[in-house]
C-alpha cells in the first residue's frame, strides 16, 4: 500500500520500498566483489546524500577496503544549481589507489563530472563510479556510471539518505514527489 510523507510544503509518495533497496544493494556488493576482491580499493562516499547507501554498500562488500567521505554540493531545493562546491576535502593519499566513488543519485551529472578532474590530480590507479540511482533523461554531461542500482524517471525523490531541504534522509523507503 502506498504511503505519503509531507516535507515542508511538498508531499511525497512511496516509490521503492526498503526490501527492494536492500536486495539491490546486496547484489551491488556482489558485483563489486567480482571486480575488487583482490584490490583493496578505497570507497569515497559523497556527503551528505550517500551516507546511508554507503553504509549498507560497504557492509555488502566482502573484500578488504577502506572508506572515506567528501562533501560536494550542486543542489539547492529540488533543482541542480550547476555549480559544484567542495565543502569538506580529501584527507587520504589516493596515489595509485583504486578509488570507488559512491553517490546516492546521478541527476544532471554536474557533481561527479566536475569533481573527476580534481580527483585525477591525486593520481589514483583507477576511478569507478557507483550510484544507487540514476536519472538517465536528466544527464547533461558525458559521464559513465559504472554500477547503477536503479534507473529512475526524472522526478525528485527523497529518503534513504536523500533529502528535501535537509529533511527526509532518515526515511527507510524512497519516496517520489507527488504531482
Ligand atoms: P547532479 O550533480 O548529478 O545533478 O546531482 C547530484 C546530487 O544532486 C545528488 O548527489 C543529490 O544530492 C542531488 N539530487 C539530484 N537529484 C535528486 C533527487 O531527485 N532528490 C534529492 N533529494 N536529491 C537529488
Amino acid at each position: 500500500m502506498s504511503k505519503t510523507v509531507q516535507l515542508q510544503e511538498l508531499s511525497f509518495e512511496t516509490y521503492m520500498d526498503k526490501q527492494m533497496i536492500k536486495q539491490r544493494v546486496k547484489e551491488m556488493g556482489k558485483e563489486l566483489s567480482n571486480e575488487f576482491k583482490d584490490k583493496k580499493p578505497i570507497f569515497l562516499a559523497i556527503l551528505n546524500g550517500a551516507f546511508v547507501f554507503a553504509a549498507d554498500l560497504v557492509r555488502a562488500c566482502k573484500f578488504e577496503h577502506e572508506i572515506s567521505f567528501i562533501k560536494l554540493t550542486s543542489y539547492e531545493g529540488t533543482t541542480s544549481s550547476g555549480k559544484v562546491t567542495t565543502q569538506i576535502g580529501l584527507q587520504e593519499d589516493l596515489t595509485d589507489r583504486d578509488v570507488i566513488i559512491v553517490e546516492d543519485i546521478v541527476d544532471t551529472g554536474t557533481t561527479i563530472y566536475h569533481f573527476l578532474p580534481a580527483l585525477k590530480k591525486f593520481n589514483p590507479k583507477s576511478i569507478t563510479i557507483v550510484s544507487l540511482l540514476q536519472k538517465p533523461e536528466a544527464l547533461k554531461f558525458p559521464l559513465k556510471v559504472d554500477y547503477i542500482g536503479f534507473e529512475i524517471p526524472n522526478k525528485f525523490v527523497v529518503g534513504y539518505g536523500l533529502d528535501y531541504n535537509g529533511l527526509g534522509r532518515n526515511l527507510k523507503d524512497i519516496y517520489q514527489l507527488k504531482e
